[in-house]
């Protein structure tokens, strides 16, 4: 084997170049190489540029050479947008001129998902691995490092005064994305410590940047924009390190529904990975996800600005009824929390405001004194204060002396230290109130929505602190018994297992012969339910062998009559292995639970809404093993069928307990079982009230060999 070649070029000598060669580069800037070089050159680059034009003797004042080998060496970074039919071959000149790295942006590569692309790109690589020289895409936007006033990309948008520095980082797997976000915050006022787009990860990949960032000092907080992995357990190992130096970790991941994936696997030829689980293990590693790429930056800025939000719970507050109203509920309904002022802080609310108002929401309306500008600013200093309020939202809809209500409200909101987000919901009327928000250095949304997204982010990066609950295994002694033989489980084999960690099942015995069954009944109390076994036997029901509320002994021989004919009958279910005879088991709801073990991110539980509409409901909450209660409490509080478990409408509560244990159970196996566990899943598991336990009383499952 070769001895892999060194690195001509790190991340950071490469958005910190001395030299810059653009191929293609013209004074002409409808062409890329011409836009390229005059961004490079406007934005005030110090380093040495270097045009690369067989054509020109000159380019914007700069001698030009007529190929990378003529030019003087050696080149830290080349730009190519040349076509795709050219980039093989200039590639392979900057290989051997001793470029360090190649930012291309030329398309046509493993993007395009035929063999031609593919082969295409495999020799990219090749070229790149076998020379030391790095490759940021193929189908990049290429690269922003604002440190060095530099900017790498053909993008319009660098047609700004200057390039604003920051201290977030933005990694974008998507160029065109990249730069319409760095516009976006740039509009925002918000500066970057460096922008990459990696296109197609054919050499330099998302983790490589992401794991430079953790350590870049110029770097506080870290925005990843991202399709697919090159390597999720990479991945998340870097995503735990950005949590011990402390870096907040937001990310967009595409890939969340099935379009999403397809769309994500056409886009950069890598494969977006189950997205439940991937979200599951972000969760637990503090990792921020969101929705929206320009509200994500948004929100890396509040971020940045108050690492540390004290509380979730939200103070909502507005100039009018309407604007506390619609704050309220869509803080709420969002799944946030409202807090619970305490009665000394309504007690100073109750000075100056009526009574209905002195409470979360506060509607500045209902005040007592006439002074409204000095009131708004009490009302805020004083719900601000209160120890439950983590972070204040005000709803700005329009009021009279707007400025000065809005200065008041705000400079006595940010006093208090906690995360203020603001909504403004008026258009142009609200013009000079944003101005006096950015006096103050106050931030602002224009929509209720995107405040929420915000809010969301701060409440999730305040839970986010909290060290994860640890794991503990249950005390008594370990689960014992011969290790589980390769292939599928039947149910009773799977049931067993399960039941070592104590997972409560059905009393049952597996029955060889109708007489064995009868006995079985007997021995259990009628009535009974008696299934056929069969190890590839996969609906049960749907093939009739599920026999629910048998009565007597002649009801069981004639079950098992019928049933032993089916599955007789179909050499597909594989070889019939007898009736179970069960105990028949009661409920009040039906939930799944399962474990599996996931290619990149390891073993994970599963909880949800079970029975037959478990794939209609779709409602599973996902997290990664071994978990402890709290984690299993808090990821059946997730699932919307929740206030059913909870107790809703006269219903009483259900045995929440007993299924946190079973889950915190299930996650000890799935660890246990290692690399053999594939799936194991019992569905449904009937939930009693409170107190009365739960059964699992089906379960099916695989072990690899
Ligand atoms: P499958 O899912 O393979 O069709 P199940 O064993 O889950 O078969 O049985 C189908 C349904 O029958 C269950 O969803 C449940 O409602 C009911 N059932 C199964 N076993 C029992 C039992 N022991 N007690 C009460 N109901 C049962
Ligand atoms: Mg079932």
């Amino acid at each position: 084997m070769n001895e892999p070649i060194a690195a001509r070029i790190d991340i950071g000598g490469i958005l910190d170049p001395r030299s810059v060669a653009v191929f293609g580069a013209s004074d002409n800037t409808d062409k890329f190489g011409g836009r390229i070089i005059y961004y490079l050159t406007r934005h005030g680059f110090p380093g040495h540029v270097l045009p690369i034009n067989p054509n020109r003797d000159t380019v914007r004042g700069l001698p030009a050479y007529p190929s990378i080998a003529a030019a003087p060496g050696p080149v830290d970074v080349a730009i190519l947008a040349v076509p795709p039919q050219a980039l093989l071959d200039a590639v392979a000149e900057c290989a051997a001129a001793g470029v360090g790295a190649c930012v291309i942006m030329t398309t046509g590569f493993a993007e395009t998902g035929d063999a031609a692309g593919a082969e295409r790109q495999r020799r990219l690589v090749e070229i790149a691995r076998a020379s030391g020289m790095r490759i940021v895409g193929p189908n990049c936007m290429g690269l922003i490092a604002p440190r060095a006033h530099m900017a790498l990309t053909s993008s319009l948008v660098l047609e700004i005064e200057a390039i604003r520095q920051g201290r977030v980082g933005l990694i974008s797997q998507s160029g065109a994305l990249m730069v319409s976000i760095f516009n976006r915050a740039h509009d925002a006022g918000i500066g970057f410590s460096a922008c990459v787009s990696l296109g197609n990860q054919s050499d330099l990949e998302i983790c490589d940047v992401l794991d430079w960032m953790i350590d870049d000092p110029g770097t506080d907080i870290i925005c990843l924009y991202v399709e697919g992995l090159v390597d999720g357990a990479r991945f998340f190992r870097a995503a735990a390190r950005a949590r011990e130096v402390g870096k907040p970790l937001l990310m967009v991941k595409t890939g969340r529904t099935e379009a999403g994936v397809r769309a994500a696997r056409s886009h950069t030829a890598s494969l977006a990975g189950s997205y439940r689980v991937f979200a599951a293990a972000c969760r637990s590693l503090g990792v921020l996800l969101t929705d929206d790429p320009d509200g994500m930056v948004r929100a890396a800025d509040l971020i940045r600005r108050w690492p540390r939000p004290p509380g979730a719970g939200i103070g909502v507050l507005s100039p009018s009824g309407g604007g506390s109203g619609i704050g309220v509920d869509r803080v709420s309904e969002a799944g946030l929390r409202v807090a619970e002022l305490c009665a000394a802080t309504k007690g100073k609310l109750l000075q100056v405001l009526l009574p209905p108002q002195a409470d979360n929401p506060i509607d500045l309306g209902g005040r007592r004194s006439g002074d409204s500008v000095g009131v708004a600013g009490q009302c805020a200093a004083i719900m601000a204060g209160d120890p439950d309020v983590g972070i204040m939202f005000i709803v700005l809809t329009t009021v009279p002396f707007y400025e000065a209500t809005t200065k008041a409200l705000a400079e006595a909101a940010l006093a208090s230290g906690k995360p203020v987000v603001v909504a403004v919901t008026p258009g142009s009327a609200a013009d000079g109130p944003r101005r006096v928000l950015r006096e103050v250095g106050c931030p602002y949304f224009d929509t209720v929505d995107d405040g929420l997204r915000a809010l969301r982010l701060l409440t999730a990066r305040h839970e986010s602190l909290a060290l994860p609950p640890a794991a503990e295994r249950p005390a008594g002694p370990a689960p014992a018994g011969p290790p589980p033989a390769a292939g599928r489980l039947t149910e009773p084999e799977a049931k067993a297992l399960a039941a070592r960690y104590g997972v409560p099942v059905t009393r049952e015995t597996l029955a060889a012969s109708a007489d064995a069954a009868v006995a079985a009944a007997a021995a259990i109390g009628y009535p009974v339910v008696l299934k056929g076994v069969a190890r590839a036997l996969v609906h049960k029901s749907d093939m009739g062998v599920v026999r629910l509320g048998l009565a007597d002994a002649a009801a069981v021989r004639r079950a098992f009559g019928a049933v032993e004919a089916i599955l007789r009958g179909d050499l597909s279910v594989g070889a019939f292995e007898g009736c179970l005879v069960q105990e028949m088991a009661r409920g009040e709801a039906e939930v799944i639970l399962g474990i599996r073990r996931d290619p990149q991110f390891g073993p994970v539980v599963l909880a949800g809404m079970g029975g037959v509409l478990v794939e209609i409901a779709d409602d599973i909450e996902v997290a990664p093993a071994p978990l402890s209660r709290a984690a299993a409490r808090a990821m059946l509080g997730r699932l919307r069928f929740w206030p059913v478990l909870a107790g809703v409408r006269g219903r009483p509560p259900l045995d929440v307990d007993a299924l946190v244990d079973a889950i915190v159970a299930l996650g000890w196996l799935a660890v246990d079982l290692g690399d053999r566990l594939v799936d194991l899943e019992m569905n449904p598991v009937f939930v009693r009230a409170a107190g009365k336990g739960i059964v699992a009383v089906d379960a099916r499952g695989e072990i690899a060999g």
